[in-house]
């Protein structure tokens, strides 16, 4: 069992040719679907086979409708918070390049609060892994990941997205992080002081990035995602989670990438699933399923709507 307290915001992308400037109007293909960082993840950890609640905040509106519609049909055990703001909206422009505009209405999602996360105790001591990311307000994840510890539940924070500072008292209360390259560094500047950008990171050999991983999160196992390139993992000494080696890389699965966006989301949800259902198999097996997934999931369109099932991960792959 997955708990995943986070986001739900209705995705509005926009295909141009070329990014709107100041003044100007342009037309362009125009899709909606589900998004945000806690709804895609919870998507896929549902769809990677664990049983999955998601605790979430939603406007009395067609978003809120929405959602309640498609935590149904994948089966997720929804636990809303009835917000008077309007559900959290995404607007999104993308150019022909790949590259992207991002306007957030965070709406219901800001008011998701602590005093709401504390009534969903009982479903948090059932879980197995409870994950939880920055695009909530951080009160309603640290009373999360505070109710997870006191009932011996382990804890993932994927720290994105990479301008949101996770506290050191929330970094404490985490057993697993899962930062891509430049969450990593923006964590790392603000925690350790050290100044880095990604592609001085990746350079990086693996005794040097442990290093770095140690003091960032000294009590915890820290997973950098690399995106084709698959992760990097630190594990504190004696906190090894079945592994032999306190670092090492798993390297992606090889696919034709049609869209990477939500490719974090597909691992992080992955990842919970995989570490849910088996508890004592080595974390690089863990690890191992989420890049197979994740990896899958970037060959489809969308964010929550391109998470794969657990069954086309192993046709594909197994
Ligand atoms: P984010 O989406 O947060 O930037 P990454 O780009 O690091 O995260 O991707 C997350 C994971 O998705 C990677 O660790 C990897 O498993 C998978 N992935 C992303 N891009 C590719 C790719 N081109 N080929 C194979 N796997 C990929």
């Amino acid at each position: 069992r997955v708990v995943v307290v986070g986001s739900f915001n209705v995705d509005h992308v926009w295909t141009v040719a070329a990014l709107p400037r100041p003044g100007e109007t342009l037309s362009g293909h125009y899709h909606t679907g589900p998004g945000g960082k806690g709804f895609n993840q919870a998507t896929a950890a549902a769809r990677a086979g664990a049983t999955t609640t998601f605790v979430c905040a939603l406007g009395d509106d067609l978003g809120g409708q929405l959602a309640r519609a498609l935590a149904t049909a994948d089966g997720i055990d929804l636990r809303d918070h009835a917000s008077e703001a309007p559900t959290g909206t995404a607007g999104i422009y993308v150019d022909h390049d790949g590259r992207n505009s991002i306007v957030i209405g965070p709406g219901a999602n800001a008011d998701l609060g602590a005093d709401f996360v504390q009534t969903q105790q009982a479903a948090i001591a059932k879980a197995h892994v409870v994950l939880a990311q920055l695009e909530s307000p951080l009160p309603a994840v640290e009373a999360a990941f505070a109710a997870a510890r006191a009932a011996g539940v382990r804890t993932v924070l994927n720290p994105a997205p990479a301008d949101a500072l996770a506290p050191a008292s929330l970094l404490g209360l985490a057993d697993v992080i899962t930062p891509n390259e430049t969450e990593f560094c923006a964590q790392l500047a603000r925690h350790a002081g050290e100044r880095l950008d990604a592609a001085t990171l990746v350079a990086h050999d693996d005794d040097t990035l442990h290093a770095l991983c140690r003091r960032l999160l000294p009590q915890g196992t820290v997973v950098i995602t690399l995106g084709a390139a698959g992760c990097f993992v630190s594990h504190a000494p004696g906190r090894l989670h079945g592994d032999a080696r306190t670092h090492y890389r798993v390297a992606a699965a090889h696919v034709q990438p049609q869209d990477t966006t939500g490719a974090g989301d597909a691992f992080n949800g992955a990842l919970s699933a995989s570490w849910a259902r088996n508890p004592t198999a080595a974390f690089a097996d863990h690890l191992h399923y989420a890049n197979r997934y994740a990896a899958l999931s970037t060959e489809r369109a969308g964010a929550a709507a391109s998470m794969p099932h657990d069954a086309d991960v192993r046709a594909r792959f197994d």
